[in-house]
């Protein structure tokens, strides 16, 4: 029984100003024109990098495998469109960094041309397991823009015996309106995504062979914002017919997407600290997860594109826009009509928890939700004043954090000091810097931490192994010395013996 009836609860959180209306009204536009040349990174999930199966100069068709996915924790890269691949090699990767990651330039020829895909009339008759196979073989990742395999979830799904499935509608984050337009459109597919969903952490036999889904795993709660009434009232049209799916609206306060906040809100538990929300019997996705679910299991079409908001002051025509990875963002700014001489920051994903992208040659990858192009008007210019103590900032955090006391360690490198304060729980969602009156950029001193701590463990991980081979070395020397010796001493032996037995054979004679 679910608890979201009882005993709601929301930790921290801000009112952001939420800027959605521009793009939030208007249809998902479909019609990108195919870019000529696409950049398709190998890593655009969490996991090993996935591995190229084509050659430079190869013709391939859409929906054709690239590359294959490496290990436990990796997915599957796919063509885009029908074209010829002219280089497999390292291009900037849409991160702050811009650094080279390893990419497929695919030159488009226009035809679009699709690989042989199969329909399936009543997917409810595969088995979990194959539900599980098709969605790792598409490619499919969570689309919300953790990025995790979306099939290593649904196995975890049958091994922990999941009550309830979340399903993430409430896209939190400023400007973004993707996932809105998304439910508002496409609702039926998205709901039967869910249903593929439930089948698919599903572990009694009875599950696939009537086709009822979530008859063990329990029911699917759908979670929407209250901001976007018309998304609400699709979902709940589309999924009438499904009692186990639950269509619920939730409170707007940004984080309410934070996969924590959300579980807690929505069935009163709580995630314990180092562990999995399915440890708990809970497992969430995104609508655009389940959408794409829906694609690949009902039209084995794996994933190659997805709604992308472009929007921000300096975008003369904001808009959802279905785009085909590997499109650079320049070629979108150009079909937006983007005004290059007022950007002030271009951000991959929200204003809150985005990325700021030092240029507009980068590709749109499986976790761009958005692209903004904002003006400095947008941004908060004010200059830094000194903390007035007011604990707004822990008031806010929802990670239950003392922000204040983090920053201070951090800025006179008392790193420790802010891990031992909970700098690894900190999801740099930006709550604290956003409400501090003495604009003090709170979020960008943990980022920085967290970074250095990082690189800090890597370093002291790195000098533990070059020591483990380094005494391995010298014991391997040790005992090639010792070997060495040995030999020395029973040779030298062996020839006091030979001259010994010599003079002897000499005194007989
Ligand atoms: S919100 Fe800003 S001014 Fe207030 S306590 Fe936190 S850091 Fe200091
Ligand atoms: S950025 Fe980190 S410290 Fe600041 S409110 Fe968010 S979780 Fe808390």
């Amino acid at each position: 029984m679910l608890s979201f009836f009882s005993k709601p609860l929301i930790r921290g959180g801000v009112h952001a100003e939420d800027h959605k209306s521009l793009t939030a009204e208007l249809p998902i536009v479909s019609n990108f024109p195919l870019p000529k040349n696409l950049y398709i990174p190998l890593q655009q999930h969490v996991g090993k990098p996935a591995e190229p199966v084509i050659k430079v100069g190869e013709r391939v068709l859409k929906g054709q495998l690239l590359a294959y996915s490496q290990g436990m924790i990796s997915a599957p890269v796919h063509a885009p469109s029908s074209g010829i691949i002219q280089d497999v090699n390292d291009y900037p990767a849409p991160h702050p960094s811009a650094l080279p990651i390893r990419t497929i330039v695919l030159e488009t020829d226009g035809l679009d041309q699709w690989i042989e895909t199969q329909t399936i009339e009543d997917p409810f008759q595969l088995t979990p397991e194959d539900i599980s196979l098709r969605v790792g073989a598409a490619g499919i990742v969570g689309l919300g823009g953790a990025t995790f395999p979306t099939a290593v979830k649904l196995n975890m799904g049958r091994e922990n015996q999941i009550e309830t499935l979340i399903i993430n509608g409430s896209e939190c984050e400023p400007y973004l309106s993707c996932d809105d337009r998304l439910m508002q459109e496409r609702a039926m597919q998205i709901i039967d995504g869910v249903r593929l969903m439930l089948h698919g952490m599903t572990n009694s036999p009875e599950g696939h062979l009537t086709g009822k889904s979530g008859i063990k795993t329990g029911n699917a709660v759908v979670a929407i914002e209250d901001n976007k009434p018309l998304a609400y009232k699709a979902m709940q049209s589309a999924a009438v017919l499904y009692p186990q799916i639950k269509i619920i609206q939730i409170p707007t306060r940004y984080p309410m997407g934070w996969d924590r906040q959300l579980i807690r809100y929505v069935t009163g538990k709580e995630v314990p600290v180092g562990c999995r929300s399915s440890e708990i019997g809970v497992t969430i996705h995104n609508v655009g997860t389940a959408y794409a679910v829906h694609k690949a299991i009902r039209h084995g079409q794996p994933l190659l594109n997805r709604v992308v908001t472009i929007a921000g002051g300096a975008v003369e025509r904001p808009m959802n826009v279905e785009v085909p990875f590997g499109t650079l963002i320049s070629e979108l700014f150009e079909f937006c009509g983007v005004r290059n001489d007022q950007i002030a920051r271009i951000i991959m994903g929200g204003p809150m928890m985005g990325d700021s992208l030092p240029h507009t040659g980068l590709p749109t990858v499986k976790a761009t939700s958005g692209i903004l192009a904002l003006t400095h008007n947008e941004l908060k210019n004010a200059a830094e004043q000194p903390c007035i103590r007011c604990a707004s900032c822990i008031t806010v955090c929802p990670a239950g954090l003392r922000p204040l006391d983090m920053a201070n360690n951090i800025r006179i490198n008392q790193l420790d000091v802010a891990v031992d304060l909970g700098l690894k729980d900190c999801i740099s969602c930006g709550c604290c810097s956003y409400i501090c009156p003495s604009n003090i950029p709170l979020v960008q001193y943990f980022k920085y931490a967290s970074g250095e701590v990082m690189a800090r463990q890597q370093a002291e991980h790195k000098s533990e192994q070059t020591k483990r081979l380094i005494d391995a070395r010298n014991a391997r020397m040790d005992r090639i010395a010792r070997q060495q010796q040995d030999e020395e001493q029973a040779r030298l032996a062996a020839k006091a013996e030979r001259e010994r037995l010599k003079a002897e054979q000499e005194a007989l004679l």
